[in-house]
């Protein structure tokens, strides 16, 4: 996480209205001492903070943030003084033991708290990036709300979360809400070329691809790993449209356990079986244009044909319904069983 910061650039692909919203705010002086941007994973959460935190720095006078000046600068390199990430303390690193978390602790926002009484050293504001802040600890939750209710003049909070449900809600109602749609097909493409300098074809296809979603657009241009994990994923999809009901128990079963290892993962994967089936529902209709994973499109006739749309329906709902349960903590071995079980089975010839 904090190697792949360093590449990013400031430039946000979509959300211009959002964009132009808040540089408009913050050029009159009219900003929030705390923000909440909400919206899907991979949506650009983080680039729309750290256009924030730009913004808010930036040394222009109109057209903030100008992405040019010296502090604009050392915030897209993350080498700002006064701008930090806050995430999910996944390996103990900030605790010195190793262990892996899955909260934000209260160290952590006790650690913020002290320093934001203190002036800024280089830019104008403290800006706090507080990402997945729905796992933040209650303790650390009411920690936090404290501050908001008399926040220091020079420090500003944004918080990320794509479950928002799931913060206090005392806290949210503490925060500006910039809640962040998926970006559209033209939008997106344009981004791309402008961000990239991709081939008007190769733009296309991706942003399609995508979903909407910027940043797995940029993953999927720079992170070989991820793509051979996307790859794996969708062929798995492939592989339970054609198993019966015995294969898929028995493949239900090393889910759980896959699950149990790594949980973000597993419900990414679900995911993308549910864009999947999306695609083979809407193919049965026969508006192949817009399916998400054009380079798959064959099989995904294929399997148009052989379940019609009233199972793919079924299977998009169905793969929802567990992917919504899985988030709110249901039994996992429970839900992913069936899942399994009620997904439609393929007749037999
Ligand atoms: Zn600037």
């Amino acid at each position: 996480m904090l190697g792949s910061e360093m590449v990013e650039s400031s430039t946000v692909i979509g959300h211009q209205v959002t964009l132009n919203r808040l540089s408009v705010a913050i050029s009159k002086g009219q900003n929030s001492h705390a923000y909440l941007i909400t919206g899907p994973e991979s949506v650009g959460k983080n680039s729309v903070a750290r256009y924030l935190a730009s913004a808010l720095n930036c040394e222009n006078v109109s057209e903030i943030p100008c992405g040019q000046c010296a502090q604009c600068n050392r915030i897209s390199r993350s080498v700002h003084a006064d701008c930090e990430t806050i995430s999910v303390d996944l390996d103990g690193y900030l605790h010195g033991d190793g262990n892996k978390r899955t909260v934000i602790t209260i160290e952590q926002i006790r650690r913020i708290i002290r320093e934001c009484y203190l002036k800024p050293y280089e830019g104008k504001y403290r800006v706090y990036i507080i990402q997945q802040c729905d796992r933040m600890s209650e303790e650390a939750s009411n920690a936090l709300l404290k501050t908001l209710e008399e926040p220091p003049e020079q420090v500003v909070l944004i918080l990320l979360s794509s479950v928002p449900e799931k913060i206090l809600p005392t806290l949210v109602s503490r925060a500006q809400v910039i809640s962040l749609k998926k970006v559209n097909w033209l939008e997106l493409e344009k981004g791309l070329i402008q961000k990239f300098n991709l081939d008007k074809k190769i733009a296309e296809e991706l942003s399609k691809t995508c979903d909407g979603k910027p940043g797995i657009a940029v993953k999927m241009l720079e992170d070989e790993k991820y793509r051979k994990w996307r790859s794996d994923a969708l062929d798995e999809a492939e592989t339970l449209a054609e198993s019966g009901p015995y294969q898929r128990f028995l493949y239900g079963g090393s889910f759980s356990k896959r699950y149990t290892k790594d949980r973000e993962d597993s419900i990414a994967v679900l995911t993308l079986w549910q864009e999947w089936w999306r695609d083979v529902l809407i193919s049965s209709y026969g508006i192949n244009n817009s399916i998400i994973n054009q380079s798959r499109i064959d099989k995904i006739s294929y399997y148009a044909n052989q379940y019609g749309s009233t199972n793919s329906a079924k299977n998009v709902r169905i793969l929802t319904q567990a992917i919504a349960k899985l988030q709110k903590n249901f039994n996992p071995s429970l839900t992913i069983e069936q899942l399994m079980l009620g997904m439609p089975i393929l007749a037999k010839k």
